[in-house]
């Protein structure tokens, strides 16, 4: 009886844990289950970690953590973020060990042979990062036989390993390409447009090139596991209501003023 009794107390004070892991947002009843996201928390606007640590869900901020609430919402279910590296994603997706990947991730051919992808939410572009004063970088041309920092397995790392003559320095995060272009030990890092922006924008003494003619615009999608169309409907029609709202514009607009306290 005393352990069964312990065994209770045991069960029910995980079911807290939980619970509490869980809560961003949506958290009106115990029976609600749970939609895993798997991110890669460290794509600034689209997801980070809050630097106070408050973010949408737990300390998790970001357009996608907001669209991945919304999506729990209309589901019926509580968001939970499982953070892990980037490439990790579509594996954990194809696993299922994560419901949904979402991580201004770029539907590509390659990807859409072992995930589905919602309908897309947004819309970039690849944008070379040099410093200020850098006047001989003005495409991807004239990266040949410059050092330029990737992220390992992004689109911009992809995209850049298909021409010839540019050094490519492989990183993990954005953040750290991006520390050592100040440091002058690479002389340009490919990124996102939108993450680009917010780099240029805590470090002013970096600038942005675009190069239209190289780079092809990039849709970011929800990735799902293959063969699961009742999902893959469900969050089309949230991402429909988002966009066709202006929702979409509005969750940006509040990532960015938080950004900017
Ligand atoms: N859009 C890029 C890609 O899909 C980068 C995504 C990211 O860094 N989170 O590869």
């Amino acid at each position: 009886m005393k352990k069964f009794f312990k065994s209770a107390v045991a069960l029910s004070l995980a079911l807290v844990m939980v619970f509490a892991f869980a809560g961003c947002g949506n958290t009106e009843s115990e029976t609600e289950t749970k939609l895993i996201m798997a991110t890669n928390a460290e794509f600034t606007p689209f997801e980070f970690v809050a630097a106070n640590g408050k973010g949408i869900c737990g300390e998790f901020d970001g357009i996608d953590i907001a669209i991945a609430n919304e999506i729990a919402k209309d589901l019926g279910q509580t968001l939970e973020v499982s953070n892990m590296d980037f490439n990790s994603i579509i594996p954990a997706v194809e696993a299922g060990k994560a419901d949904i990947g979402i991580a201004g991730m770029t539907v590509t051919a390659d990807r859409l042979e072992n995930v589905d992808f919602s309908e897309p939410y947004w819309v970039a572009v690849q944008t070379i990062i040099v410093k200020g004063d850098n006047t001989d970088i003005i495409n991807v041309e004239t990266l040949k036989g410059k050092k330029v920092g990737v992220v390992t397995g992004y689109t911009g790392d992809l995209a850049l390993s298909e021409v010839e003559g540019i050094e490519l320095a492989r990183y993990q995060k954005g953040i750290d390409a991006v520390q050592d272009l100040k440091n002058s030990k690479i002389d340009a890092a490919i990124i996102d447009s939108p993450t680009a922006a917010s780099f240029i924008a805590k470090n002013p003494e970096l600038k942005g090139v675009t190069d239209d003619s190289f780079f092809e615009t990039e849709e970011y999608a929800v990735a799902i596991k293959k063969g699961n169309s009742e999902l893959l409907g469900k969050i089309n029609a949230t991402i429909k209501r988002l966009k066709e709202s202006g929702e979409i514009s509005k969750i940006a607009e509040e990532v960015d003023n938080r950004l900017a306290q």
